[in-house]
């Protein structure tokens, strides 16, 4: 598979309308999130290992989970679980600053990295648990959880915008992507679809 195919079988062919979400799946190149022996599968439609026991998700997955939280130029963004950085450079395309909590060091650390060398500016990037979120910078206008609670913790509920949506994968062994919204205090919820995540862990892991 190719970014060209990626981009016709996975996005386009699956349903990814948002012609913004399309670009930046275009532009951010996958392949230099992936480790060296995974490279050959960069584009192909499944989830791949990024070590630690934690995968980068599949394409079309991060594609949906973007085109769900409607991504705007001003629009400020939080992220619980950085992983390998993809999803946190396709948001960053797409919002005004992005802020992403990753609690292995050593995965918080390479992400930071990598993003720096690809002169990504618009992100900030904690080493922390991401049950507390980053109070400090919120409300947030999206909210994107890649790892999967139980349920989304209150402290993240609380750092969402009125106007705000939060996107995360809800359950434990079965798991539903679930669509969060915030009017006037109020939370509503839609669900999306089944998915497989790995589960949203408390507490950090400083190597
Ligand atoms: N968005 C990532 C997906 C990585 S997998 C990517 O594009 O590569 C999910 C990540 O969530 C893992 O790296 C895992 O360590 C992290 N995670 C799990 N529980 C967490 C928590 N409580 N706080 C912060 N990160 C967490």
């Amino acid at each position: 598979m190719s970014r060209d195919d990626m981009i016709q079988y996975d996005i386009l062919g699956r349903g990814i309308s948002n012609p913004l979400v399309i670009g930046a799946m275009y532009e951010v190149p996958r392949e230099k999130f992936i480790e060296n022996s995974q490279k050959k599968h960069a584009f192909d439609d499944n989830p791949l290992p990024i070590g630690h026991g934690q995968t980068i998700s599949q394409p079309y997955i991060v594609a949906l989970m973007t085109e769900l939280c409607s991504p705007d130029p001003e629009d400020i963004a939080l992220e619980i679980g950085t992983g390998s950085g993809y999803q946190t450079a396709v948001l960053a395309l797409l919002t005004k600053h992005v802020y992403s909590v990753e609690r292995i060091f050593e995965l918080h650390q390479d992400a930071e990295k990598k993003l720096s060398s690809m002169n990504i500016k618009n992100v900030t990037l904690y080493h922390r648990d991401g049950y507390d979120g980053v109070p400090e910078a919120a409300p947030f206008d999206i909210i994107m959880i890649t790892s999967a609670p139980v349920e989304v913790p209150e402290s993240l509920f609380s750092q969402l915008k009125n106007g705000g949506r939060l996107v995360a994968p809800i359950g434990s062994l079965v798991q539903e992507l679930i669509l969060y919204k915030k009017e006037n205090g109020k939370i509503s919820s839609e669900t999306i679809c089944h998915v497989q995540f790995v589960p949203m862990i408390k507490g950090i892991i400083n190597n």
